[in-house]
């Protein structure tokens, strides 16, 4: 951390930070300039606190040099990470987030029965999908709307990735549902309206399969990556980024899909970046185009609602697009991939 005095600070001032700086466990290191003086705190940051020293009498700011995040920065890596999903499931073919290929992840908002997560998993399958998603606890913003099969949901989805071999992912919205959820899932989604549960990141962090961590739909970029330090601390380094839209005073689409923050956070973090233009726009005819984008931006995967009746569907109809569409949308993908040296090969 850097403390840089104002200009008429005085040496008691310089000497009291110097203080404070020393009881915080770090060594002060005061430079005098010819103007001002600065005071670095050599050691570990996170023991820091900047609001304290940004208040001291005489200081004019405070600023880290040290990211809040420091597994989660991309400071001394020079590669994404590399994220593979549904390794050592028999019979699955994992697919693996931030390399060169750029996995699709497809499948219905909520897992609504035996009979139609199989139909929508095939139709993912047929597509060229390669991973199947679907919420068995859904995380919903009034009471009395349809919550999910629950644990019935998660063995149906099992059943789904034991017939096709699509890894699955799923949200968990609770600490307690954490192991059931781990027991059945490939991936375990974190949802943005859970995105800053420290208790439930805490508790994705100590159990053996990868997350899937939403942004807030609210979050700035700052916050969100020291959301997944929550998960990383734990143990768990296999955590991949997912920018489903945020709240802003745009109403065309059900939220904005920030796409500036793909470039962004491979320059701020190793973790591999997915882009959700379903849930990101709300709009199924919006969804193809989005998803061009995305991996023309340089995204390391895609997460697309799809549902075979969108009409019928329990959840999330409006965004979903049907088999046909992201069949179509796949071969465009693939040409838009190649063109940024990244492949999207159907699955
Ligand atoms: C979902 O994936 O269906 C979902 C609820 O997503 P989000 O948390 O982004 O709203
Ligand atoms: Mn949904």
């Amino acid at each position: 951390m850097i403390v840089v005095m104002k200009a008429a600070a005085t040496q008691d001032q310089v000497d009291h930070v110097c203080a404070l700086i020393r009881e915080m466990g770090l060594k002060d290191h005061p430079i005098k300039g010819s103007d001002l003086t600065v005071v670095a705190a050599i050691g570990d940051e996170r023991k820091v606190d900047g609001e304290v020293l940004g208040r001291a009498p005489g200081v004019s700011r405070a600023m880290h040099v040290q990211k809040p995040y420091q597994l989660a920065s991309r400071e001394g890596r020079d590669a994404t990470s590399q994220v593979v999903v549904g390794a050592g499931q028999p019979g699955v073919t994992p697919c693996t987030f931030g390399g060169t290929d750029v996995p699709v992840i497809a499948g219905p908002c909520s897992v609504e029965g035996e009979e139609a997560i199989l139909i929508a998993a095939r139709a993912a399958k047929a597509a060229g999908a390669h991973a199947l998603r679907g919420g068995a606890f859904k995380p919903r913003t009034n009471p009395y709307a349809f919550q999910g099969h629950g644990e019935d949901g998660l063995k149906m989805l099992a059943a789904a990735r034991d017939e096709t071999g699509l890894p699955v992912f799923t949200e968990v919205l609770t600490p307690a549902d954490v192991e059931l959820v781990s027991k059945y899932a490939d991936c375990l989604q974190i949802g943005t309206r859970n995105s800053q549960n420290f208790k439930l990141l805490e508790a994705a962090g100590r159990q053996p399969k990868p997350v899937l961590m939403k942004r807030g739909m609210s979050m700035t970029l700052d916050e969100y990556l020291q959301a997944c330090e929550y998960i990383l601390a734990e143990g768990n380094d296999r955590v991949i980024l997912c920018e489903r839209g945020i709240r802003t005073f745009e109403d065309h689409t059900r939220n904005t899909l920030s796409l500036s923050v793909v470039p962004e956070l491979h320059e701020r973090t190793h973790l591999p970046v997915v882009i959700d233009p379903s849930h990101g726009t709300g709009k199924a005819h919006l969804v193809p185009a989005m998803a061009k984008a995305a991996i023309a931006a340089g995204c390391d995967g895609l997460a697309v609602e799809m549902h075979v009746d969108p009409e019928h569907a329990f959840t999330d109809g409006a965004q979903s697009v049907t088999p046909a569409v992201l069949t179509t949308m796949m071969a465009d993908l693939a040409r838009v991939a190649a063109a940024v040296d990244r492949t999207c090969a159907a699955g």
